[in-house]
């Protein structure tokens, strides 16, 4: 009897693992409409193992559960079981992306997938029902005596021992030390580094913007150094943030694409901070930037937490399927980055902390509080939440060495009131971000933490509403892309404030913030000393600014000069601003002063020969003995 049930259970295996396969190829090679992360080919392995294990779980689940079923027809439960569960996850997964039915994050989108999955539900068991009748108890009892009843136990067995094996290559190998024998307990101060994402700096009401957008950065900033010609690296999250965590311009950590990783042995700034004693943590609303991105190299605590260790390596099915059951937490408003960011602060008293906080909110889809849009533009006509992407129009740009919005025949408009109604959800987004931090800025101010630590505020980029034909950000360079509001409040602020109004580049901030501690310079940082913080006099020259999304668009600044390379790198177009005259870039002067045209150029095609000899491809094979020692000390290399 006991092996009689075996053998229905390795037939059930046949029919499930056949059910799988055939989810399996539909995933990687059915429509996927409007997703640009669809798998393809090379997912095979992994969709396949993935269907497969799903279907041994499923039938060993349902055996458990169907204890008393008759033998005859255990196969059909597992069959019904597989077919609800691939055409309720698969189909509801592709049905969800369908453009033309609502979002799924909105009520309606979720109300189309819950009737979708009850329908797929029904479906399996009618689909199920059919097999059943159409195989008869006859068919059941020859398969079962036959050799499909053992071999089915033998596919289950090879299918979960595959997976044990890649579960267990995956497993982490420990983690490198940096933390210096002689910090523990040495007295440093606490540094905050605050980001906000898609934050422009002309629409803050420090920078003049009509609306109160944001009083408790402007407060921040009225304490602070504010540097108001600064500049971001890129143009987009992951080139920018890079940057910032490198010390390097994008065309040397070339972490450009979304799919990029930071090289595993790139010294970071927060492991340069740990080398030195300080406890480090990242609190990041954006989850492009993550762990497994490479991002997280020196951070003790790094919220969101990764999803587990095993899901890692995006080798085996396993972690697919986790990664799908288990979401990553949300972190993507500002009150979450606080909350986790004070109890973590609060954990480790009597420490030196390093915190990066990075918030989200303004970026798209706007979607502020009600309270936020009506403190900032009560009588907003109503607008989209999300901009125009450029992904969705690539296909009328004809020349591939050119990637902006001003390569498209005709980019998208809106009507003026939805425009209107698009940026009013945007300074709302800000206002309530501004909130946020003032809520944490109190809480710095009653514990006594705003006297003590260095806080440096900026942005990755800013967002740009049709003001050069382009929407979002990461596909122009104008200066609502790269304008920063870049700030440094020292200890207990400065009283009165004080500006920079120089170009500067946000990664100059991050040098010279080591040296007024006192550390070394992060190792192979590309930034310069800001002289004035050091209570040193400005420089009398200072080089041109550079911000890059290679290899397509680059701008560099210098007084009130804006030069800009955009498309191909054999046949590139140059333009010249004035910024002083012309703050909108609207009216290119490049063939009115030819030789600051060249001056400019000529720089910039050398900084980027300068920088292409650094990428981070090459640090573990560098053969300058000074910085190999260095690494060595700090623990980077062996
Ligand atoms: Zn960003």
């Amino acid at each position: 009897m006991e092996r009689w049930r075996w053998r229905s259970m390795g037939v059930a295996i046949w029919l499930t693992a056949l059910v799988a396969l055939a989810a399996g190829l539909i995933e990687v090679f059915g429509p996927h409409p409007m997703d640009p992360s669809a798998p393809g080919l090379r997912d095979l392995p992994y969709a396949l193992d993935l269907h497969l294990l799903a279907a041994v779980g499923v039938t060993l689940g349902l055996r458990a559960l169907f204890r008393r079923a008759a033998e005859t027809t255990f196969p059909s439960i597992a069959l019904g079981g597989m077919l609800m569960l691939e055409l309720g996850v698969v189909g509801v997964h592709w049905l969800i992306k369908v453009p033309f039915l609502p979002r799924f994050y909105t009520p309606a989108g979720k109300a189309v997938a819950a009737i979708a999955f009850l329908a797929a539900i029904v479906l399996g068991l009618v689909l199920a029902r059919l097999v059943a009748r159409a195989l008869r108890r006859e068919t059941w009892i020859r398969w079962t005596r036959g050799l499909w009843g053992v071999s089915g136990i033998g596919l289950a067995i090879a299918i979960l021992g595959l997976n044990a094996v890649l579960f267990l290559t995956a497993m982490p190998r420990p983690v490198r030390s940096a933390v210096r024998s002689y910090a523990a307990g040495h007295p440093r101060p606490d540094v905050f580094i605050i980001l906000v994402d898609t934050l422009r700096r002309d629409h803050l009401s420090y920078f003049g913007y009509p609306r109160p957008t944001s009083p408790n950065i402007d407060r921040l900033l009225s304490e602070s150094v504010v540097f108001t010609a600064a500049s971001t690296p890129s143009t987009w999250t992951i080139p920018s943030v890079a940057s910032l965590f490198t010390g390097l311009y994008p065309t040397s950590h070339q972490v450009t694409g979304a799919t990029n990783r930071i090289a595993a042995d790139a010294p970071l700034l927060a492991e340069h901070f740990r080398s030195y004693g300080y406890r480090t943590g990242a609190f990041v609303a954006n989850q492009i930037v993550t762990r497994r991105n490479g991002y997280g190299q020196g951070f003790e605590a790094f919220f969101p937490p990764s999803p587990p260790w095993w899901t890692y390596h995006q080798l085996t099915a396993f972690e697919r399927l986790a990664s799908r059951v288990r979401k990553p937490a949300s972190a993507s408003q500002g009150w979450r980055i606080n909350q986790e960011f004070l109890r973590w602060l609060k954990a480790t008293p009597d420490q030196p902390h390093f915190a990066y906080l990075h918030y989200l909110d303004p970026h798209s889809p706007y979607e502020p509080p009600a309270e936020d849009l009506q403190a900032v533009a009560p009588d907003a006509p109503r607008g989209p939440a999300d901009p125009p992407r450029i992904r969705a129009y690539v296909n009328q740009i004809r020349d591939p060495t050119c990637r902006d919005w001003e390569c498209l025949e005709s980019p998208p408009s809106l009507p003026p009131e939805e425009l209107a109604g698009m940026i009013a959800r945007y300074d709302a987004e800000i206002r309530y971000t501004d909130r946020m931090i003032g809520a944490l800025l109190d809480k710095l101010g009653r514990t006594g933490a705003l006297e003590r630590c260095h806080i440096l505020f900026l942005t990755d980029h800013g967002e740009e509403f049709a003001d050069h034909h382009g929407w979002s950000h990461g596909n122009s360079i104008y200066e609502e892309m790269i304008g920063c509001p870049m700030a440094y409040r020292p200890p207990g602020g400065r009283p009165g404030g004080g500006t920079i109004a120089r170009p500067t580049p946000e990664l100059d901030l991050l040098l010279t913030l080591c040296r007024i501690l006192g550390l070394d310079d992060p190792p192979l940082h590309q930034g310069r000393e800001i002289p004035e913080l050091l209570g040193r006099p400005a420089p009398a020259t200072v080089p041109p600014v550079l911000s890059e999304i290679p290899p397509h668009l680059y701008a560099l600044r210098q007084g009130p000069w804006k030069l800009i390379r955009r498309g191909s790198t054999h046949s590139p177009d140059w333009r010249l601003y004035n910024l002083q005259d012309d703050p909108g870039e609207l009216h290119d002067v490049a063939d009115t002063y030819p030789d600051t045209l060249a001056a400019l150029r000529g720089y910039l095609e050398g900084r980027l020969a300068e920088l292409a000899k650094v990428t981070l491809m090459e640090i573990s094979s560098t053969t300058d003995p000074e910085l190999l020692e260095r690494l060595r000390s700090l623990g980077y290399i062996q």
